[in-house]
């Protein structure tokens, strides 16, 4: 269901937790209790809250059972009220694309997995990406008003027929509309999915020239591309580029990267990682992607993983209190940077030894490499043969991906980390960005 501006301003935005003894629970509201408005300002969503921010004294109306009431709420200095609030529906796109991972999924996965989610309110707070089709002149004005910036634009191409053929929607322009947003102070950040025979070649040189029109409004670009899984049947037949595309790709990538060091000293344009991969190129330096601005997007990830061990290496101790064995758990994208990682951590502490193992993806298709995409039944059964080939004894633990679960601790395919666990029996861990844990198995003060 989409939710409109309109409902959410008729039905304001309900408290799901007050804290004991909070600022909100000495005001009187509870669990339920509908905000309307806060000093005066209506409450439609998550973003009125944030935009309204924390004052030491709040008028807040709200509705109980029907009623209308008012209470003020009073925080000491630097004291968040005690609430937290229902983040309430996503809203959903109005696309049809031809490439959209949600309808290659396979079948029966979870409903949470199947929302064709777009929503400019998700883009601001956690960089997800948006078509702006069907975005109303009243959300175009609330952005600008409450300058959610930046936000993260799925542009794939600036032809409106070929970007129309792409998204499922006859002529879809995208131009005016990053103009617009750019006019009204909105710093923007895009994407170009590469899909062969579609928006790559001369469409894709075109839309890059037409692009680097708008920085700095259009402050970066990311290039990545079309990722397709085994569950297409009824689909339009897309293919994966191949590595001469890929070449060319890169090469466009390459010269107006260059051109845009020249004139404004960014690079602006960047590739993902997937494209080096398959061309076997080596990772760019740390510098190559200046603000790691489009790392969600799969660009960058890689160098961003060296780059943390290396910086945590840097003030580690010398040696390892034990000796350790560790498994290490990835897809085939980046199998290769993990067991270069594991050959320079354990010529350095020679009481650790590490096996990485690449899981191949037949939930989703191997031609799906990335490891947060994997399904437990599959990291189990990678893990059974090797389990089955080598010695278990002595292994400490196994770091599976991050991001392979979700906070309820569930894989794509339903499985359950318990459920993992309970059938390897070595402890599991997920990949947290925390090398020192990773490496000592323990945290380190610094
Ligand atoms: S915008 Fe396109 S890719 Fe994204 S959810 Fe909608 S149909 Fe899928």
């Amino acid at each position: 269901m989409v939710n409109s501006i309109k409902d959410e301003a008729e039905t304001g935005v309900s408290l799901i937790e007050v804290q004991a003894d909070s600022a909100a629970e000495e005001a009187g509201l509870r669990v339920g209790d509908r905000i309307v408005e806060i000093d005066g300002m209506p409450m439609r969503d998550y973003v009125d809250f944030a935009y309204a921010g924390v004052a030491e004294v709040m008028e807040v109306s709200f509705i109980r059972k029907g009623k209308e009431c008012a209470v003020t709420v009073v925080c000491e200095a630097d004291e968040s009220p005690g609430w937290k609030i229902d983040f309430g529906e996503v809203m959903i796109c109005h696309c049809n694309c031809i490439f959209c991972f949600v309808d290659q999924l396979p079948p029966g996965l979870r409903d949470p997995l199947q929302i064709k989610d777009e929503d400019y309110r998700q883009s601001f707070f956690f960089g997800t990406f948006l078509t702006l089709a069907g975005l109303k002149g009243e959300e175009y004005r609330r952005i600008a008003e409450q300058k959610l910036s930046p936000l993260y634009i799925s542009i794939h191409a600036t032809d409106a027929k070929i970007r129309g053929r792409l998204l499922g929607i006859g002529n879809a322009p995208i131009l005016p509309h990053l103009k617009r947003l750019i006019d009204s102070g909105i710093e923007l950040h895009g994407q170009i999915v590469v899909v062969p025979g579609y928006n790559d070649g001369e469409a894709l040189e075109q839309s890059l020239t037409d692009l680097a029109e708008l920085y700095p409004g259009l402050k970066t670009l990311g290039v990545v591309p079309v990722g397709l899984t085994k569950h297409r049947d009824g689909l339009p037949p897309l293919r994966l580029l191949t590595k001469s595309e890929t070449l060319h790709t890169l090469k466009s990538v390459e010269k107006w990267q260059q051109k845009m060091l020249d004139k404004h000293g960014t690079r602006w344009v960047f590739p993902a990682d997937e494209f080096l991969r398959q061309l076997e190129l080596p990772i760019p330096d740390d510098d190559y992607y200046e603000e790691y601005w489009q790392y969600g997007n799969g660009v960058g990830m890689m160098r961003f993983l060296i780059e943390e061990m290396r910086e945590t290496l840097e003030a580690a101790p010398d040696a390892l209190d034990k000796d350790r064995k560790a498994l290490w758990v990835t897809g085939a994208a980046a199998f290769p940077v993990l067991s270069d990682l594991a050959v320079e951590l354990t010529a350095r502490y020679t009481q650790l030894q590490v096996d990485v193992i690449e899981v191949e993806n037949q939930l989703m298709g191997d031609t799906v490499s990335v490891a947060n995409l994997l399904g437990g039944e599959d990291i189990y059964e990678a893990l059974r043969l090797y389990l089955e080939e080598n010695d278990a004894d002595g292994i400490d633990v196994i770091y599976l991906p991050p991001i392979c679960v979700n906070p309820d601790k569930l894989f794509l395919d339903d499985w359950s980390l318990r459920k993992l666990r309970r059938k390897v029996k070595i402890p599991i861990r997920v990949y947290n960005s925390d090398w020192n844990k990773m490496i000592f198995g323990k945290r380190l003060r610094r």
